[in-house]
């Protein structure tokens, strides 16, 4: 039986074996490999392509939120406004300062944050938003960007899923005060481990995650700040050189894909991905909802097609936040049930893209009407 992979990291190496050695050799013959030519290099190549004046490499998207929520002082009592149904790092980064993350609910059609909910979830101790671009597709930023203006809050994007997405034509990474992004190698334009970065048009921001990343020191052995040890490294920031500049390519293949997905399983019961107008999504994810997800998700798998939940948990149902267990936030929990991440990524072909529009078409259960059955009375 045809299986076809949710992301096969492998087959994307493969296509660059030649250029990731020549970087691999290139870093191990310099015998230099923390804080070098490389990280800057990468550095001034990532902020140009999200076109912002600063960017920090640092060890991982995680390390990339907290060192910014820290550059920007928010500490202990202060609340920060994040989205109920995030991957927890969104969270986990604001309680490490000691702040308190506020969940705020997504829009049923998009899964990215509600304005509305948003303006309503300000009191008078919030001090920043962290919009999250869920999936690859951006969050509606010239909304937050008011509503954050109107009452003097900082906006950070999390744009981990987001590298080369764009929202009106400008790039994620770009649309806030500042942004944390991440290279985990699953991510659009991911590492051969762990990385991330920060970009900002704030001089004294990037100045700040700079002195953090590095033990809070500028001039070696002289330190300013309790600072932490997160840097990118060389050998990462070399690998990252050279998928940047396919990054475009590989965006466009899952922009096929994901044309492919939407077109094909029409009137099958499944709520498909909205894209507003303004959002040219780069599909870091292609999300469904089904009411009946579970068995949709154990009949792709017999059909060869592998999915994942993303996320099967909302982070205010961890046992790491157990002091929210009484909030209902129903959104969250009902996505949470009926999410199913189907396969993506830019070597994923257009065959193996019509076998999982195949295996869908065939679930039997409600949520996965066969193809030539006619649509529902509609007025
Ligand atoms: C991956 C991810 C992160 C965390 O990045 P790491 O590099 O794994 O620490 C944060 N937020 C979102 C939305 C992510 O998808």
């Amino acid at each position: 039986m045809k299986q076809v992979p949710f992301l096969d990291l492998q087959r994307i190496h493969r296509e660059i074996r030649g250029p990731l050695e020549e970087a691999f050799h290139r870093v191990l013959d310099s015998g230099w490999f923390i804080m070098g030519p490389e990280v800057e290099a990468f550095e001034a190549e990532f902020a140009k392509y999200c076109g912002v004046k600063h960017c920090v490499g640092v060890g991982n998207g995680l390390d990339a939120m907290h060192l910014l929520l820290r550059a920007y002082g928010i500490s202990q009592g202060d609340e920060v406004l994040v989205p109920s149904n995030t991957f927890i790092a969104t969270w986990l980064a604001v309680s490490q300062c000691g702040a308190i993350p506020v969940p705020v609910e997504p829009r049923s059609e998009t899964h990215n944050i509600d304005p509305d909910a948003l303006a309503a979830a300000i009191t008078p101790r919030t001090r920043a938003i962290i919009p999250v671009h869920l999936y690859g597709q951006p969050a509606d930023m010239d909304t937050i960007n008011a509503i954050a203006r109107r009452h003097s809050l900082i906006v950070i994007e999390d744009a981990a899923q987001a590298q080369g997405s764009e929202y009106k034509g400008r790039c994620a990474g770009s649309l806030g005060d500042a942004a944390a992004t991440s290279f985990y190698p699953g991510k659009n334009l991911g590492a051969l481990g762990d990385g991330g970065a920060v970009l900002t048009n704030d001089a004294s921001i990037a100045d700040k995650v700079r002195l953090l990343r590095n033990y809070g020191s500028r001039i070696k052995y002289e330190h300013q700040d309790i600072g932490y040890n997160t840097r990118l490294d060389e050998m990462q920031a070399a690998f990252l050189r050279v998928k940047l500049a396919l990054l475009d390519e590989w965006n466009a293949k899952r922009r096929t894909l994901a044309e492919i997905y939407t077109a094909q399983l029409q009137n099958t019961g499944l709520e498909l991905p909205s894209v507003p107008v303004w959002a040219n999504p780069v599909w870091h994810l292609y999300v469904v909802r089904s009411s009946n997800r579970d068995a949709l998700r154990a009949h792709l798998d017999q059909c060869g097609v592998s999915t994942v939940i993303h996320y099967p948990i909302p982070p205010h149902r961890q046992a790491c936040y157990s002091e929210y267990s009484s909030y209902k936030l129903p959104l969250a929990e009902t996505l949470a049930n009926e999410v199913l991440s189907l396969p993506m990524s830019p070597f994923l072909t257009e065959q193996e893209a019509s076998h999982v529009v195949e295996a869908v078409r065939s679930f039997p259960g409600k949520g996965g009407k066969q193809q030539n059955e006619p649509l529902p009375d509609v007025h």
